[in-house]
């Protein structure tokens, strides 16, 4: 019962910001907060930012035990979060901190810790940011994930109802529960949510549509919107925070009053720039200066909704999906994804899925139906041309849809 007043505190305290001074008054405020109380014994004494270290997931996860400020170590952690994971069974605690697993694409396993406060917090957060309005009516969530969490058990109440979609049962088996439950809100990664709309079965008819977890593409968006006849909204969050979600026009900002970002610039000229990441509430695990793997695009217009919160055109996915190509001349050039994208979308009409791989001069591409090939071909070259790039090798194959708990990439460099 507690909790659940504590989630009602925390969506009712979340505010909207109409003013960009309100928001970096308010951003001081709670750094200069955080950076005060800090009791973790990895980062620096100090009220400036600027003199704490800028660290990626590796220099987190290596310093795990100095980070965190309850003395967990990361072996109990882990073994605890790989138990949850193994079993399915997520309510495993140590103490009354919720322990989870990320999801990351990149290999290297992360643990995050998060306190009963902390994930209340989070709870109303989200749910105040989320929720479609009128507020306080009857919602019915359907939530397909990876893993599960006590974190998003902790959004359930007689008001709210949540049920969790284990990715790893096939989807078809969850399309009955679906019918029967008519969910009023619909959240899963972007694939999930395509594979939903495109099932012939399915008769749920959700009010709010929410992509989670994995790049929203634009042929994705655009099979949901018809199916549904409702926009799909996103949020953007990781293991790191809640970094950004869709306003009412449908437009991504930042949550700029529970992160503050930095931005290391990799293409100013088309606004392209990697987040450092500072959590201004997380104290737990606290979260400051975190560089993510992910690149995004600054919307330097101002959104007609009216918010304060710096606007995003897209997230245009990890650092490693850029392509590393070398042009005519023989200089290196960064080919971003969403070029290759387009050119295979744009041009075809007809194609299911694809994902290509680079690997040295060679690209793979992996295409559904494998019919348009020559069309793929054709985009490529003059994708090159455009770019003023040595051509690369390619070798088509068909494609296979991966199992629908891996994040889905469909341009990647090796
Ligand atoms: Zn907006």
């Amino acid at each position: 019962m507690f909790k659940k007043l504590q989630i009602m505190k925390y969506y009712l305290g979340t505010k909207l910001f109409f003013n960009r001074r309100d928001v970096e008054e308010y951003q001081k405020k709670k750094l200069s907060r955080l950076l005060k109380n800090l009791k973790s014994d990895f980062y620096p004494k100090s009220q400036n930012l600027k003199d704490f270290p800028i660290i990626n997931k590796k220099t987190f996860m290596e310093n795990f035990d100095r980070i965190n400020t309850l003395d967990i170590s990361q072996k109990d952690a882990l073994s605890v979060a790989l138990q949850a994971e193994d079993s399915r069974d997520f309510s495993s605690k140590i103490g009354d901190i919720t322990v989870g697993l990320s999801s990351g694409t990149s290999g290297s396993r992360g643990v995050f810790l998060v306190s009963e406060e902390e994930s209340a917090r989070w709870a109303g957060y989200i749910l105040r940011r989320m929720l479609p309005k009128p507020l306080l009516q009857k919602h019915k969530i359907a939530f397909f994930l990876r893993a599960n969490s006590n974190l998003y058990e902790s959004v359930g109440s007689s008001i709210i109802s949540f049920t969790f979609y284990d990715l790893l049962t096939p989807l078809k088996e969850h399309i009955g529960i679906l019918n029967k439950t008519q969910p009023s809100i619909l959240i899963a990664p972007a694939q999930v949510l395509r594979l939903l709309a495109q099932s012939d079965t399915l008769t749920i008819k959700p009010k709010k549509i929410i992509s989670v977890a994995e790049v929203l593409e634009e042929d994705d968006r655009e099979i949901i919107e018809i199916r549904f006849s409702q926009p799909v909204h996103q949020v953007y969050q990781c293991t790191e925070g809640f970094l950004a979600h869709t306003c009412k026009e449908g437009n991504l900002h930042l949550n700029e009053d529970i992160v503050l970002v930095e931005k290391e610039w990799i293409d100013k000229k088309s606004f392209r720039f990697i987040p450092i990441v500072t959590d201004l509430n997380r104290t737990t695990q606290p979260v400051i200066r975190y560089r993510l793997d992910d690149v995004l695009i600054l919307d330097e217009e101002v959104c007609s909704c009216g918010s304060a919160f710096t606007c995003i055109k897209r997230i245009e996915g990890r650092c490693d999906d850029i392509l590393k190509m070398c042009t005519v001349e023989d200089e290196e050039y960064l080919l971003f994804p969403d070029f290759i994208r387009r050119a295979i979308i744009f041009n075809n009409a007809n194609i299911n899925e694809y994902k290509v791989i680079k690997e040295g001069d060679t690209l793979h591409i992996y295409i559904d139906p494998i019919s348009v090939k020559n069309e793929v071909e054709e985009a490529l070259s003059k994708l090159y041309i455009t770019h003023n790039l040595k051509p690369l090798k390619h070798i088509f194959h068909m494609h296979k849809i991966e199992e629908l708990n891996k994040k889905r990439r469909r341009v990647q460099q090796l």
